[in-house]
């Protein structure tokens, strides 16, 4: 049931509300997170606070409550629109040969992000009945799911009133920061009863009590306001009452309209359309609704969570999941949203720069972990595989987050050619990443050559090793990306350039070491293309994956303990193989085939991270059934709840990687050199794909089915370069191309 709870989250961007039944039941767990609000206490750091919950609703009949703990259940139906982000129930209950149908929809606005809508019904079937109907606003909400350590509840309730006119009052107080959240709920009753409101101190509850009449709906409309301190100074109370007064005025088919409308825009530019597949459209829809939902719908400030805002697990925190899984998807369909992400990086170089400077480095280092302040969050222990409590040496060893961070700049750059965001923001990341690298690295004298010692890659088995692939290559590229960048900006924007190297004291002579540094990164790739994952890591006992479930997934060698994978070539996650898929055009076919046919074998996919890049490269290998084995168990993690801990939220990198298999996989987009090419080879049986895409301020849509594509710009001024199957073509606003996978057909 909790697994239901993660799967039908409502969001706005602003708020995440897990699908819980209103009533609660002994399992449910209320969960409700605003973006951006953590707090710490006794905490080993900072987390999303799970703040009051505004849903409580619970209807008795005669001292019974309408619950399955209570009663039993006839009938029930849960829908998640996820066309509009609206949540409809069905429930009927029966108690001493009686039903009660209970009825309830909800949504948080997207067009008026502070707002909520709950409608919810009662009928008694058989017969006439006295109801007490109690609606609350609890404030004994804390967060329970903690990896290591007991519960905390983050805040304090400092205010709770009746407010009259249907309308009650929450103020909490967050305990380190002072975090003031304000929450309030007005009844539009349409029945004509009397509600009296009590605040017992933590949270208001609300209640009345009505005769129902058999076979009659009583309905009731309830409107719910949240805001923040981090939304405005003062009068936190005012605003949220203002704006559940403007939400009572103006209805709910005008806010369910506004609402819709808000969510029709964003589908136009994300839904991916498949023909001939209905059970993976709806994975892939799923996907793309919790990444939408997790999509602040203006600038506060944010980035989006392992769990987005549908789960405690992780603390909330933000990872390399979003640059490297989640940022494409939004590159490519809500590239506004993508650049407040970078932003949020951008705003917290300060803390990078200390990250970098107390562990002995220069430049910036991205915390592996962040929350809101920027300084590393990763809480210092954590539960291993067989549950025992350990170290976590991830801030101090999984140096990749560095680059990652650079990745997610680099492709937004060259996906939107948003030179403004560069100038401003992104040259400063990637000069400051790159002086980071630089003095990361260490030279062998005797060999010649920079090495990078004692890291964690992606591949966390092996929790201290010299010279990981993914690092050195990320490192290389970056010293790499950030000199012809110097170079490129000291010819085309002087002035910026010189600002930015001021403010940060960076000289011609520092950025001429990068390259040399980059030159002599050391790699370890046998003559044959073999990349070894890390120094010494072909020496490791070789242990290989021999059977596979019916998904076509790994099973894990019996032979071997987990605790004991480090000992051997066993592989937690995607390590040299992300390393492919992230710089496609660096490397051959050939050394992709090979690497994947050793690395394959050997992944045990411990981390829903590992598969899209498995799924894109078997693609790419012309292994289209594989990669479609994949892409099914990467679009269905939470869905099919495959890693059997969806309860803890969704895995948003696997759903943002699912994303990617579709397009950057089956349909075969990519970007280079200013041209965005579509080279699609998808499943036998599907028929075609239709999508959008944002390039360089355009929007293209693609139809594509098994010999022919169409590409046409639904908006844009200015003309893009596309390549389809091969061939190049210039777009211009309204134009259109056909192609076909062997000849020309003309616009
Ligand atoms: C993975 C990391 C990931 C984290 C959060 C871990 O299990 O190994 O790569 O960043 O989960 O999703």
């Amino acid at each position: 049931m909790e697994f239901q709870e993660t799967i039908f989250t409502l969001g706005n961007g602003y708020l995440g509300s897990r699908g819980i039944l209103e009533e609660g039941y002994k399992e449910g767990y209320a969960g409700t997170y605003i973006a951006g609000v953590y707090d710490r206490d006794k905490g080993q750091s900072f987390e999303l606070v799970n703040v009051p919950n505004p849903l409580g609703v619970e209807i008795y009949v005669n001292g019974k409550k309408l619950s399955m703990d209570d009663m039993e259940i006839a009938e029930h139906h849960r829908v998640l629109d996820m066309k509009r982000a609206v949540l409809l129930r069905r429930s009927v209950f029966t108690d001493a040969g009686r039903r009660y149908e209970y009825e309830s929809t909800r949504f948080f606005s997207l067009a008026d992000m502070h707002t909520g809508v709950m409608t919810f019904s009662f009928r008694s079937l058989d017969s006439d009945a006295h109801i007490v109907v109690r609606d609350t606003i609890d404030g004994t909400t804390r967060n329970e799911v903690q990896a290591v350590g007991s519960p905390i509840k983050h805040y304090s309730v400092t205010h709770t009133s009746d407010c009259g006119n249907g309308m009650s009052y929450l103020e909490a107080k967050t305990n380190d920061l002072g975090l003031v959240i304000g929450l309030a709920s007005g009844y539009d009753v349409v029945t004509d009863v009397g509600v009296r409101s009590c605040a017992d101190g933590e949270s208001v509850v609300r209640e009345f009590s009505l005769n129902t009449r058999k076979g009659k709906r009583y309905k009731f409309n309830q409107y719910i306001s949240i805001y923040t301190s981090r939304d405005i100074e003062h009068d936190i109370k005012a605003a949220c009452l203002n704006e559940v007064e403007a939400a009572r005025k103006y209805g709910i088919p005008r806010l369910l309209k506004r609402h819709t409308r808000a969510w029709n825009r964003r589908w136009q530019y994300s839904d991916i359309s498949i023909e001939g597949d209905s059970p993976t459209q709806k994975a892939l829809r799923f996907g793309i609704y919790h990444l939408l939902i997790a999509a602040p719908p203006s600038d506060i400030d944010v980035s989006i969570a392992a769990k987005a805002l549908s789960g405690e697990w992780y603390k909330g925190h933000v990872f390399w999941d979003t640059e490297i899984y989640m940022l494409p998807f939004f590159i490519y369909t809500q590239p506004r949203v993508a650049r407040e992400f970078l932003i949020y990086r951008y705003r917290r170089l300060k803390q990078a720069r200390d990250g970098a400077q107390a562990q002995g480095y220069k430049g910036v280092l991205w915390p592996w972990e962040s929350a809101s302040s920027g300084k590393d969050e990763t809480p210092q222990t954590w539960i291993n595989f067989d549950g025992s409590v350990i170290p976590v040496y991830n801030p101090k060893r999984e140096h990749h987050i560095a680059s990652d961070v650079v990745y997610g700049v680099f492709l937004y750059y060259q996906v939107t050619g948003d030179e403004d965001f560069m100038l401003r923001y992104g040259a400063e990341m990637i000069l400051e990443t790159a002086r980071f690298w630089a003095s990361r690295v260490i030279y062998d004298e005797r060999l010649e050559r920079y090495e990078i010692r004692k890291v964690i890659g992606p591949n966390e088995f092996q929790e201290c090793v010299n010279n990981n692939s993914y690092i050195n290559v990320l490192a290389r590229w970056t010293l790499r990306y950030a000199s012809e960048l110097y170079h490129r900006l000291a010819k085309k924007h002087p002035r910026k350039l010189r600002t930015t190297a001021r403010k940060i004291g960076l000289k011609d002579r520092e950025v001429d070491a990068w390259k040399e540094i980059a030159e002599k990164i050391v790699l370890f790739i046998r003559p044959d293309g073999l990349i070894e994952e890390f120094e010494g890591y072909f020496a490791r006992k070789d242990v290989t994956i021999n059977e596979w479930d019916e998904n076509g997934m790994p099973i894990y060698p019996s032979e071997v303990k987990l605790t004991e994978a480090k000992e051997t070539q066993l592989v937690k996650q995607a390590d040299v193989l992300l390393l492919l898929h992230l710089f496609l055009d660096e490397f051959s076919i050939g050394v992709k085939r090979i690497n994947f046919d050793y690395y394959e074998k050997r992944t045990t996919h411990k981390s829903s991270l590992s598969i899209p890049s498995h799924a894109i490269l078997a693609n790419e290998l012309g292994k289209t059934e594989r990669a479609y084995k994949y892409f099914i168990r990467a679009a269905n993690a939470d869905l099919a709840n495959i890693h059997g801990n969806t309860e803890l939220g969704i895995h948003a990198a696997a759903l943002g990687g699912a994303w990617q298999i579709a397009i950057n996989g089956f349909a075969g987009a990519r970007v280079k050199d200013n041209v965005l090419s579509i080279t699609p080879a998808f499943p036998e049986h599907w028929q075609s794909m239709r999508f959008r895409m944002w390039f360089k301020d355009t929007l293209i849509e693609f139809s594509i089915s098994k010999d022919e594509m169409e590409a046409f710009t639904v908006k844009g001024r200015k003309g893009v370069n596309v390549e389809l199957y091969g061939r190049k073509y210039l777009l211009y606003q309204g134009q259109g191309v056909s192609a076909r996978k062997t000849s020309y057909i003309g616009d």
